[in-house]
């Protein structure tokens, strides 16, 4: 199970060889979104070609918490997320390696009789789609996590809900994609679209030309760098989120917990990973000043999780040196930055052990056996954006996952699948349309639970 981590370009590239001339369909981004979309498009026949600048997994797919959740989503994202599930069960028997899928649980701890309120709300609203969240008084939620020192005033706990080791399965479905017919390239950016006629035709990648009909951008935290440079504007911002894995400890909860100061679950590898609840990093560049205005609602609503940074470190999608513009036949910011690797929050992964060690008494000192760092793309509402652009026909954008894209992945896999074949997803898109941000719709955050 224990492979290198985080992912990065030391780690010798499983997908290599020539470039195909067309395809059916180029998605842009070897991540959960990207992989999975190209997995279910082999599957449906369609002919694919996945470009990934750096290697399979190597952002934020592979430096998540590993929570394939249900709960607390927004109502739009619930049967997709619960599709999801179903998915990752059914692909977990299908991949060439454990990807420690385990339906452990997720537990929201609430710190206050309003916050249990709040998770009442979401539990009457999500009722109808057939949701196994309870919601438990603070005696129930001391049965469900005995060892705790910390009285919580009650919780929203979801049985069914699971987790997974990101950074084999990731890579393990990639794999399987390309079993299924999928061609994929590491080490391959993609520089610009080919547009002919007001309609994409292609890709221009730093390997060559792919003709393609449908192209699918699922570019993470670089989305709204490529797409600036094809004159569509999105308010996406990055953040940084720091993670820590401790090593081997007794097992004090078997799935996965929240409360309002820190984030943890149970590893395959018998250890815990660790995160700060919503704490977050944003590095101030020109992106940030432009989507401000579009931010301010969700900044309002959750003032101090976010610590500000006066410029990202060199060739980050934000940086104040970043190009933001470049023709075909130059070197993209996306070969300058083959996989963005932040540096953790020293501070921060120092407190998370205390933290951790302070929650479960019993555990005695709390030993960290690594630490790492991923950039969140996060839209100003923080729901995802998935559909086509009207602007550019032949475009399909998912990105802006928002902190939650892991869980929901191959449910946006297949819904994307369905979309570039014409072919009716099944579920309503409409929350995650792009075109909400300008078409003067009032912005409708996403839950904050
Ligand atoms: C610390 C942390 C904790 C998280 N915890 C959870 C969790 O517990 N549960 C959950 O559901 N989600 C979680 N998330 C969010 C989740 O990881 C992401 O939403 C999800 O991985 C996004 O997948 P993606 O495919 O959209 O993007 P990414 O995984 O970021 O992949 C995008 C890929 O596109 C590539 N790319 C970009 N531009 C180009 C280009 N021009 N050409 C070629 N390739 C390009 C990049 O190199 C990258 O590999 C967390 C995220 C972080 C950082």
């Amino acid at each position: 199970m224990m492979q290198p981590f985080p992912l990065s370009e030391a780690k010798a590239p499983e997908h290599v060889g020539p470039l195909p001339a067309s395809a059916d369909a180029v998605v842009i981004g070897g991540g959960v979104i990207g992989v999975t979309t190209a997995l279910f498009l082999a599957r449906a026949g369609a002919s694919v070609v996945l470009v990934e600048k750096g290697r399979v997994a190597a952002e934020q797919s592979s430096r998540n918490w590993g929570w394939i959740r249900v709960q607390g989503r927004d109502m739009a994202e619930v049967p997709i997320a619960l599709e999801a599930q179903a998915l990752w069960q059914a692909l977990a028997g299908e991949v060439d390696t454990d990807i420690g899928l385990v339906s452990g649980g997720v537990a929201y701890l609430a710190g206050s009789a309003g916050e249990v309120a709040r998770y009442a709300r979401w539990r009457a609203e999500a009722g109808r789609f057939g949701v196994s969240t309870e919601v438990l008084d603070s005696a129930a939620t001391a049965r469900l996590l005995p060892g705790a020192s910390v009285g919580w005033a009650g919780a929203m706990w979801t049985p069914s809900d699971m987790r997974a080791e990101p950074y084999v399965a990731v890579p393990a479905l990639a794999r399987l994609a390309a079993r299924a017919g999928a061609v994929i390239r590491e080490g391959c950016a993609a520089r610009r679209l080919d547009i002919v006629s007001g309609r994409v035709a292609g890709v221009t990648t730093e390997a060559g030309r792919i003709r393609a009909g449908a192209v699918v951008l699922a570019g993470g935290a670089w989305s709204s760098l490529f797409l600036r440079a094809h004159g569509v504007s999105i308010p996406q911002l990055s953040v940084r989120a720091t993670v820590v894995r401790t090593a081997p400890l007794p097992e004090v909860f078997a799935g996965a917990a929240v409360d309002s100061r820190l984030a943890f679950r149970r590893r395959a590898d018998g250890g815990y990973t660790l995160a700060p609840e919503a704490f977050h990093e944003l590095y101030i560049g020109p992106d940030a000043f432009r989507a401000l205005p579009a931010f301010v609602p969700q900044l309002r609503r959750d003032p101090f999780n976010t610590a500000y940074k006066p410029a990202a470190p060199r060739g980050f999608p934000d940086g104040w040196g970043t190009r933001r513009g470049w023709d075909a036949d130059s070197v993209t910011p996306f070969e300058r930055m083959r996989v963005l690797n932040p540096a953790p929050n020293l501070r921060r992964s120092e407190r998370l052990l205390r933290d951790f060690a302070a929650t479960f008494p019993g555990l005695g000192p709390v030993a960290m056996a690594q630490r790492w760092a991923g950039m969140i793309d996060l839209m100003a509402d923080s729901v995802p954006v998935v559909g086509p652009v009207e602007r550019l026909p032949g475009l399909i954008v998912a990105t802006g996952m928002s902190g939650h894209g892991f869980g929901i992945g191959p449910g946006f896999g297949r819904v994307l699948a369905d979309l570039v074949r014409g072919v009716d997803p099944g579920h309503d898109l409409t929350r995650f349309r792009i075109g909400r941000f300008s078409d003067g719709s009032r912005l409708d955050l996403g839950p904050h639970l």
